[in-house]
C-alpha cells in the first residue's frame, strides 16, 4: 500500500513537472511578485552577484516552488530543492550547503518546520556564506568556519507566523503569494489544456478555474479529471456544461469547496451554531488535522468570506449558512 501510495506521489509530481512554467513570462498572475523579482534579478545580475535570500510565503500550491525554478533558470544557475522536515540532522543541511555552486539557488520548503540546530548552521550561511561546526566535544571542542560558495537561499512557507524572527531577518525580500483571479485561473487552465492537448472551450475553462479555489495546482488537478470525464463519454471539445457536471461527480461545488470544507463549515454551523470555535475544538469535532484547517482549508475560506477569525475563534458568516442551504 505504501508502496502503492510512493508511486501516486511520484506520478502527481511527473505531471506538475511537465506543467510548470519555465521562464517568468508564462508564470501567470502575481503581478506584485513578478516586478519585485524583475527588479532585483536585474540589479544582481548587474552586479554579477546572487540573488538576495528570498521568502516566499502563503498557502500551498499557488506556485513557490515554480517560481523558485525560475529564478534560477533566469540568474543561469541550479536549483536544488529540499524541504525543511528531510533536513533532520545538521550534516544534511550542512552537505546540502557545501555542494552548492556559485550563484545557486537552494529552496527550502516549509522553512518553518526546520530543526532548531539546523537553523542556527543556517544563520552564519546566508549572512557571510561561511558554516560555523563544531568539532570534538567538551573541553576540546573547536568551532572551524567553512567558506561556502555564495548563493541565495529560497525559503518557502505556509506560515510565515512561525518563522523565529532571526532567520526572517536574514531574508532580503519577503513576498507573500496571493490567490489568483478567475481570469488568470482560466489562462493557466487553457495552457494546461493545451500542453495536455485536451480540447476545452473558454466558459469550460473558465469553469473549471472558478471552482479551483484561486490555485494553479487545483485548477490543474480539477481539469485532469474533467478531461478523464469527458474522455470516458467521449465529449470534446470541454464545455463549460461538462466541466460543470464532471467536478459536480467529484464533489467539487460551484465555489470550489470539497468535501472537507463542508464538513468544516456544517459542524461549524451544526454543533456550535455558526461559533465562535476554538480551532483544536474544530479539529476534534471534525477529525481533521488542526494545522490543516489552518493551512489548507481556512485560507480560502477566509478569502472568499465564508469564515472569520475573532479573538474568541472562528464564526461561520451568513454567506456560508446560506451557500450550504442552511438558511
Ligand atoms: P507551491 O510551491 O506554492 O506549493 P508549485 O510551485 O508547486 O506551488 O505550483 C503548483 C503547480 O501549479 C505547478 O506545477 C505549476 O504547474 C502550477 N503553477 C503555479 N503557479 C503558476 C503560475 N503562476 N502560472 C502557471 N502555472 C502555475
Amino acid at each position: 500500500l505504501l508502496l502503492q501510495a510512493e508511486a501516486t506521489l511520484e506520478e502527481t509530481s511527473k505531471q506538475e513537472e511537465k506543467l510548470r512554467p519555465r521562464r517568468i513570462e508564462d508564470y501567470i498572475g502575481q503581478k506584485d511578485l513578478k516586478s519585485v523579482l524583475a527588479i532585483a534579478i536585474q540589479a544582481a545580475k548587474g552586479r554579477k552577484e546572487p540573488l538576495d535570500h528570498l521568502l516566499l510565503y502563503g498557502p500551498p500550491g499557488l506556485g513557490k516552488t515554480t517560481m523558485s525554478l525560475i529564478l534560477a533558470e533566469e540568474m543561469g544557475v541550479q536549483c536544488k530543492i529540499t524541504t525543511a522536515p528531510a533536513l533532520e540532522r545538521p550534516r544534511d543541511i550542512v552537505g546540502l550547503l557545501v555542494a552548492l555552486q556559485p550563484g545557486d539557488v537552494l529552496f527550502l520548503d516549509e522553512i518553518h518546520r526546520l530543526p532548531r540546530i539546523s537553523e542556527e548552521i543556517l544563520y552564519s550561511a546566508m549572512e557571510d556564506f561561511r558554516l560555523d561546526v563544531t568539532v570534538g566535544k567538551g573541553n576540546t571542542a573547536k568551532t572551524r568556519s567553512i567558506p561556502l560558495k555564495p548563493f541565495t537561499l529560497v525559503g518557502a512557507t505556509t506560515r510565515i507566523g512561525s518563522l523565529t524572527s532571526p532567520l526572517r531577518d536574514r531574508f532580503g525580500i519577503v513576498q507573500r503569494l496571493r490567490f489568483y483571479e478567475l481570469d488568470e485561473l482560466t489562462l493557466i487552465v487553457q495552457r494546461t489544456a493545451e500542453i495536455l492537448k485536451t480540447d476545452i472551450t473558454e466558459e469550460g475553462a473558465q469553469e473549471v478555474a472558478r471552482r479551483a479555489r484561486g490555485t494553479p495546482r487545483i485548477a490543474n488537478r480539477l481539469l485532469r479529471r474533467v478531461r478523464d470525464f469527458a474522455q470516458v463519454k467521449g465529449i470534446s471539445p470541454i464545455s463549460q456544461a461538462v466541466a460543470a457536471e464532471a467536478l459536480e461527480l467529484y464533489e467539487v461545488d460551484p465555489c470550489g469547496l470539497d468535501w472537507t470544507d463542508r464538513l468544516i463549515l456544517s459542524a461549524m454551523i451544526e454543533n456550535f451554531k455558526g461559533g465562535p470555535v476554538g480551532l483544536e475544538t474544530l479539529a476534534a469535532s471534525t477529525g481533521e488535522d488542526a494545522q490543516a484547517i489552518e493551512d489548507v482549508y481556512e485560507p480560502y475560506l477566509l478569502q472568499i468570506g465564508f469564515i472569520q477569525r475573532t479573538s474568541r475563534g472562528r464564526i461561520a458568516t451568513p454567506a456560508a449558512w446560506k451557500h450550504l442551504g442552511y438558511v
